[in-house]
């Protein structure tokens, strides 16, 4: 009992010195940054920024997913120890990934927030890197696209959701039940390039977005849904958006509007290891609210998720020989 632990194998989001690599760490212990990723805002020679946006106001029913980001952070101490499970690299020997934080907004002046929201994420954009956002409610997609979409131009949407989000409602209402109705209408998202999956509500206005609800999925399987994922974005520039009452309630009950009928966590994972060859310009897991959580599952899916998001995106690093069809 004579020495202490080396620095950099604890507190690893402020003791780390190179951005690269898995190095285990206690899992239940120390400063709670994002798969232990150093705590920065220093952008140079970042490639993905993780980035907690602790926004709730525009839920319709039970609010909490502003406790979100921290929930996901903490439940993914307990992934960071080793490399992924499902895929052939670690994301981390391939990518420069910081946890930014939390971007900060005045509560009390919400219909300030989505053009601060924006405004937060135009650094990231000027400087190339993509964000890997943590919700907070489904809303915040709807800043992060219009910052993203200024650079891009109008991006291939990926949708996991329970819920379309694309009722209609008029210019400026804060509601994450239509921000993708508004982000079609506006020119954040290019509906003819995007596809909604897990539908389980009924909206029969598409807007133009491909729809394949929960029982075609579960009728036709994870392998046919993934080649119609491909068959639909193919090379476009694409934004990934995880709702995560996608998974069924018994897989993620820590959410605010839970819909029964949904999907196993194995399946979303098997759905997000079909993303790999897209291009990928930014992602989001939105809607883990723990205040309804139990044994930390929701989170622990939710930090899953964002884990196997950042390794779709990591595929297109690895080496060209490392690459194996179908992920
Ligand atoms: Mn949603
Ligand atoms: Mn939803």
């Amino acid at each position: 009992m004579t020495s202490s632990p080396h620095p950099a194998t604890t507190d690893l989001a402020f003791t780390r010195e190179s951005p690269y690599g898995t190095i285990a760490e206690p899992t239940y212990s120390g400063a709670l940054s994002f798969m232990r990723r150093r705590y920065s805002r220093d952008l140079a020679g970042v490639d993905v920024a993780v980035v907690g946006v602790p926004f709730d106001l525009a839920t319709t029913h039970r609010p909490g997913a502003r406790f979100g980001p921290r929930a996901i952070r903490e439940a993914s101490t307990m992934l960071a120890w080793a490399p992924p499970d499902g895929w052939d690299f670690d994301p981390f020997d391939l990518l420069h990934v910081v946890d930014y934080g939390d971007l900060y907004f005045d509560s009390g002046r919400p219909a300030d927030i989505p053009e601060v929201v924006a405004a937060g994420y135009a650094p990231l954009v000027e400087a190339g890197v993509v964000p890997l956002t943590l919700g907070g409610d489904h809303f915040v997609s709807f800043p992060v696209l219009k910052a993203l979409s200024a650079r891009h131009g109008p991006l291939a949407l990926v949708h996991f959701d329970a819920h379309s989000d694309t009722w209609a409602d008029s210019e400026g209402r804060i509601d994450h039940g239509t921000m993708f109705f508004h982000a079609a209408r506006l020119g954040y998202v290019d509906p003819s390039a995007s596809i909604q999956l897990g539908m389980r509500t009924r909206n029969p206005d598409e807007h133009g977005y491909r729809v394949l609800d929960a029982r075609w999925m579960h009728e036709h399987g994870t392998d046919a849904t993934i080649g119609q994922i491909h068959a639909r974005v193919g090379s476009r520039p694409c934004y990934v958006s995880f709702d995560i009452d996608f998974l069924d309630p018994a897989y993620a009950p820590g959410t605010g509007t839970p819909v029964v009928g949904g999907f196993s966590s194995a399946q979303a994972l098997r759905l997000l290891r079909g993303l790999d060859g897209l291009d990928i310009r930014g992602m989001d897991v939105v809607e883990v609210a723990p205040p309804y959580d139990h044994a930390g599952i929701s989170a622990l899916a939710g930090a899953s998720v964002a884990q196997e998001l950042l390794c779709a995106f990591a595929a297109a690093r690895r080496p060209k020989a490392a690459r194996s069809p179908g992920g």
